[in-house]
């Protein structure tokens, strides 16, 4: 008899062992019941109300049952409802951010993670704020609105003091016509009360992987140090939201433990989130296992393919159709090609995963003494962006939501009444128009502006498509930030 209750606040009955058993047991056993897997899809579909488009999502078990199907004829059908859902909500546009590594100590032994302490052949190195102003100034001069930033957790190198003036720093360069407007954060679990100083700091997402779900593994992969503890470390999300951060990020590291398991614990996680906070994931992450200084991918067994990788992302798309997702550039192009139109909303792009990786160097110049993970797609974001708009998709630089205070359930109602298309569209139209009056090469910017006069037309709200049209004009003559 299993203890799960996704209204628990303690770990191991919201992220529940035997539920996670029970679930792909059943998963099992139907993944070739034709007339179940009909019928899971038919209640995941999109459909018109009164407020617009809405759609009902999937329980864990459900959507166990769907990534568990192996005839190819319901995979395609579930492809295809991925690529529905995600047309209904995020349209053609893909959301733009780059990471920031500000220090890579860390008091951690991770053993997927060349910065776990007892890696003594990589050098230390911690962004002065000197530093990370040129940082973000290299960052502003690729074109970029939003960063995730990311540190070790160590509370005498790294402590949130350090974190905080970070953030200060960070939204305090305006440099041309530059700016970093949302500042998403990826530190280690903490206290409510440091959860409420990142909030008042003004930050975006909070973002934490749980890299497995499976708490087994989860102990044996983290054999010392704070992030040891599988219960602190899961609760992490509860914590943040009673610090009033509304906008959390989840995320698995794949191929650490079955991706069936980490699948099923991550829609328990955004079930459980639902359950007590009233408001889902705002983002997954799916990361897979790269290789980096110190680590060979090839030591965890339980790497998935490039097809199976498409499988769970176009399923998550469908359980959870209102949260974002996000892949970065440990993918390579062809990889992130595939997935983008199965339901991923936000991509990484120019990125550099080192430690003060971006000031002084060359487009085509990379340091890898403190790199986290090899980056497999090494294209500049001037050619992300191109390749995205060569493929129909709109890149976008739009930060409004949280600019004006749309987060946690305030965005969720965003989606649910259909409102995005007069919201999103014109936004990403408007920074995208930024990005290319600012940023881009001549090649790139003929391209945008093109796509840019083609998608205005595709605005429904004839009063929203206006206003577009005329602020697009007053970005062409130098004025900024315009959102809706
Ligand atoms: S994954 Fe994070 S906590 Fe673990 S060793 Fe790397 S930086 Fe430290
Ligand atoms: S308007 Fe809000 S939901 Fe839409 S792209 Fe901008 S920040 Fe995201």
């Amino acid at each position: 008899m299993s203890n799960y209750d996704p209204k628990s606040l303690k770990a191991e009955e919201f992220i529940n062992h035997e539920e996670i058993l029970e679930t792909l047991k059943y998963a099992d056993e139907n993944k070739h019941n034709r007339e179940l897997i009909e019928q899971i899809l038919e209640k995941a579909r999109p459909r018109k109300t009164e407020r617009g488009i809405e759609c009902a999502g999937l329980s864990h078990r459900e959507a166990s049952v769907l990534l568990a199907c192996d005839i190819p004829e319901m995979t395609e059908k579930m492809y295809s409802l991925a690529r529905e859902i995600k047309e209904a909500f995020y349209g053609n546009r893909i959301v733009m951010f780059a990471p920031l590594y500000l220090s890579n100590y860390c008091v951690n032994k991770c053993v997927y993670c060349p910065y776990h302490y007892q890696n003594k052949h990589i050098p230390r190195k911690k962004l002065t704020q000197e530093e990370v102003a040129k940082e973000v100034i290299a960052l502003q001069d690729m074109g970029h609105k939003r960063l995730a930033i990311e540190a070790g957790e160590d509370p005498v190198n790294n402590p949130l003091e350090y974190i905080l003036e970070c953030i200060k720093t960070i939204y305090s360069i305006k440099h041309k016509n530059g700016a970093i407007r949302r500042v998403n954060v990826n530190i280690a679990a903490t206290t409510v009360e440091n959860y409420r100083k990142l909030k008042e700091a003004g930050i975006g997402t909070y973002i934490l992987f749980q890299e497995t779900y499976h708490k087994e593994s989860y102990e044996r992969l983290h054999p010392a140090g704070p992030k040891h503890n599988y219960a602190y470390h899961t609760e992490a999300m509860d914590r943040a939201m009673e610090g009033g951060i509304d906008d959390v990020g989840l995320g698995v590291l794949f191929g650490l433990e079955l991706y069936r398991y980490e699948f099923a614990g991550l829609l328990m996680h955004a079930e459980h989130l639902e359950a007590v906070h009233g408001v889902g994931p705002h983002t997954i992450s799916v990361p897979r296992v790269k290789r980096a200084d110190d680590i060979d991918p090839d030591v965890f067994d339980n790497g998935i393919d490039d097809d199976t990788f498409a499988k769970i992302i176009a399923c998550i798309r469908i359980a959870v159709p209102y949260t974002g997702m996000i892949i970065s550039t440990r993918e390579n192009q062809s990889c992130r090609d595939k997935v983008l139109g199965l339901g991923i909303s936000q991509i990484s792009g120019g990125s550099r995963t080192s430690v003060g990786g971006y000031a002084g160097y060359e487009a085509d110049e990379r340091p890898h003494d403190t790199e986290q993970f090899d980056v497999s797609d090494q294209r500049s974001l001037d050619e992300v962006v191109k390749w995205l708009m060569d493929l129909g998709y709109i890149p976008s630089f739009c930060t409004a939501c949280y600019r004006e205070g749309r987060t946690g359930d305030r965005f969720m109602s965003l989606c649910k009444t259909g409102q995005i298309q007069n919201c999103c569209h014109p936004n990403a139209l408007m920074t995208l128009k930024e990005y290319l009056e600012d940023y881009a090469s001549p090649e790139t910017k003929e391209v945008g502006e093109r796509l840019i006069a083609k998608e205005l037309l595709k605005i429904p709200n004839e009063k929203a498509r206006k206003l577009a049209t005329e602020y697009i004009e007053n970005i062409h003559l130098g004025k900024r930030d315009f959102r809706f």
